[in-house]
């Protein structure tokens, strides 16, 4: 049996894991190629128009994938760590992907629930169930692949806390490597704030993280950062948040504004995101309070390539300027 995994969403935090996991159920896996017209195109058509823009490319991930596979994997990933939820998009997704399925020709969905909100034990369970209930597996086998893939996992995760980026590491991200150079030495290091299915898609970001290596730009991601620092830092906050992933966001800004390590910030947001509207005032009000200069980048469907290019090479004069 083949499965899809769209390149989108989360693809960009665990395909070591989900990849990995399938491959041990003795599935073979196919992802989608990297987001570009045509699929960003098919996305926006099929999805609700007042959905953000990853969501709408997932649609079309999903549209690129229905003839090369049997099955489509778009889990419900519900928690990642006790008393904190992911998006509500992530919650709801394979019952959006199943109310379009027929009308997009898609296969099945496999959608396994993951939970951790109340024991973050009960994702093994989850997933061993899903695995016996789905496939037929014996429980030793699904706790076999279970553990392979969160080998993977960590090892994707070390190599991220090393320094490298979600694209210097995962399958056909090419479009988003610098073309010329890395950094040159005495470049302006710059952080580069949001969710990894925005900043990572070159298409949909319009290869910023190229754009800026190419500018001499020493580029940090909150990936770099061990996880339970950016935790850690995240608390450092009114009241406390509880979207797992902005907390990363916000852990990261903390970290870098408490620790000097950044002459500027980059924060791309995506357009209708609840979460990331909400989280934005708290970044702005960090970065203020630490004199750091901050460029929020709203993208959508719609985003151009000129505005986007003026805009970085302006934010990033400024910062040579200011050296
Ligand atoms: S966090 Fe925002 S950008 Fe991400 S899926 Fe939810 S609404 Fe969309």
């Amino acid at each position: 049996m083949r499965v899809g995994i769209p390149r989108s969403l989360l693809y960009y935090k665990y395909l070591p894991f989900w990849k990995t996991f399938l491959t041990g159920l003795g599935l073979e896996v196919e992802t989608s190629p990297m987001t570009n017209k045509k699929i960003l195109s098919s996305g926006v058509k099929i999805a609700e128009n007042e959905l953000c823009v990853p969501v709408k490319a997932f649609y079309g991930h999903c549209a690129a994938l229905k003839d090369k596979v049997d099955a489509l994997f778009v889990p419900r990933v519900v928690s990642v760590e006790e008393r904190a939820y992911t998006c509500p998009k992530f919650l709801g997704l394979p019952d959006m992907i199943a109310a379009a399925a027929d009308s997009m020709g898609l296969p099945p969905l496999l959608t396994p629930k993951l939970n951790q909100r109340e024991k973050p034990s009960e994702f093994k369970w989850q997933l061993i169930n899903f695995a016996r209930r789905e496939f037929g597996l014996g429980r030793l086998d699904a706790v076999a692949a279970l553990e392979t893939a969160k080998l993977a996992q960590r090892r994707y995760q070390d190599s991220l806390a090393a320094g490298r980026k979600p694209v210097d590491l995962l399958p056909l991200s090419r479009l988003n490597r610098p073309r010329r150079r890395p950094a040159r030495t005495g470049a302006r290091r710059v952080g580069l704030l949001g969710h990894p299915y925005n900043i990572y898609d070159g298409y949909i970001t319009q290869n910023l993280i190229a754009r800026l290596e190419e500018m001499g730009v020493d580029l940090i991601v909150p990936e770099m950062t061990d996880h339970h620092i950016l935790m850690k830092a995240a608390t450092d906050v009114p009241k406390q948040l509880y979207w797992s992933y902005e907390k990363e966001i916000m852990g990261a800004i903390n970290h870098w504004t408490e620790t000097g390590q950044v002459d500027g910030v980059i924060y791309v947001l995506a357009f209708a995101c609840g979460p990331d509207s909400l989280i934005q005032v708290l970044i702005e009000h960090r970065a203020r309070a630490h004199k750091v200069p901050l460029m929020s980048l709203t993208i959508d469907e719609h985003s151009g390539e000129a505005g986007l290019v003026t805009r970085i090479e302006a934010f990033v004069d400024m910062l040579m300027r200011k050296k």
